[in-house]
């Protein structure tokens, strides 16, 4: 914990937040390890944290959408809305962006700068300390289930590897929005029980009886053999959405022509998911479950979730 100096509005569409809360994830961990130093280039140190939500304190000049004392999540990336992805609501693959908590001052702190295009004002009866985890895990696990919709016919089958911290999610979303069948794969019985709780229709330890069965397989975990056993449940002319990572996956490409399936990747979401998504948060469709620490036990918090002893999301409120 260090005191430094606080941001301040300069540009028309910069936006000062106080935060309200910021979510602790895996990747806070592998920046303190270093494995981010080379990827986002930036100098040591810096304040990390990239899932925040909080109230609006200042504004610049042309901000419009958003005034002091809004309570707002933020998107994750701060945006150029000028270049081709931005033009086609393609906020992460903008081409001339920041990510704060990342390769720049994050939320694990008092204070946060972003822009106008960042965030999303919260509805009525949201409080940011209660949505914070949807500006990233929530909005990485609906981005990937919002892809998935349009191939999930009444019907089909829809297996979700994993029903940790962003799995969890990824069942509440598919729940809301497709009338598929959800089978839920973990060894973890607590997560199972979960699961089944969120409105899974089936939960099962392991997915070894589940080859060919499923039109969409949405790996969360994505190493340690889950990205083989993803691809050999998806059945002909379906697709295996990857979004846990860290394994390899080593196909022959005759397996995939003969049998037409798609691998498919996942990053975040864009503005437009994080909105939709808070729709879903405010009709109370998609919760969290998450554990509060104050700002000063950043330290003990970032123990517990190397130690696994972190139940649901950790949430840092200064
Ligand atoms: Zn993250
Ligand atoms: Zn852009």
């Amino acid at each position: 914990m260090d005191d430094v100096p606080e941001p301040r509005v300069t540009g028309p569409f910069d936006v000062l937040v106080q935060v309200g809360a910021a979510g602790l994830c895996r990747t806070d961990l592998h920046i303190v390890e270093g494995q981010w130093a080379e990827k986002s280039g930036v100098a040591l140190p810096y304040v990390i944290g990239h899932e925040n939500a909080g109230w609006v304190r200042e504004v610049g000049s042309a901000v419009s959408n958003v005034a002091p004392g809004d309570a707002v999540i933020l998107h994750p990336l701060v945006t150029c809305g000028l270049c081709g992805p931005c033009r086609r609501g393609d906020d992460v693959h903008c081409e001339s962006s920041r990510f704060p908590g990342i390769d720049s001052d994050g939320g694990m702190a008092e204070l946060l700068l972003t822009s106008a295009r960042s965030v999303v004002k919260l509805a009525d009866g949201l409080e940011p300390a209660a949505v914070a985890a949807l500006a990233d895990a929530g909005l990485t696990a609906y981005h990937a289930v919002r892809k998935a919709v349009p191939l999930l016919h009444p019907g089909a089958t829809c297996v979700v590897i994993g029903a940790g911290g962003l799995g969890h999610i990824g069942i509440q979303c598919l729940v809301a929005m497709t009338a598929a069948r959800i089978v839920v794969v973990d060894p973890n019985p607590r997560a199972r029980e979960l699961a089944s709780q969120l409105g899974a229709h089936e939960v099962v330890e392991s997915g070894k009886d589940l080859t060919d069965s499923a039109h969409i397989v949405l790996d969360f975990v994505g190493e340690q053999g889950a990205e083989r056993e993803g691809l050999a449940i998806t059945r002909r002319a379906g697709s295996y959405f990857i979004i846990g990572y860290g394994g390899k996956i080593d196909i022959p490409t005759i397996d995939l022509i003969s049998t037409e399936r798609n691998i498919i990747g996942n990053l975040v979401g864009s503005y437009t998911d994080l909105d939709e998504l808070m729709t879903l948060a405010a009709q109370g469709q998609v919760t969290l479950h998450t554990k509060r620490y104050p700002l000063a036990s950043v330290n003990e918090a970032m123990d517990d979730l190397e130690a696994g002893r972190l139940q649901g999301r950790g949430i840092l409120v200064p």
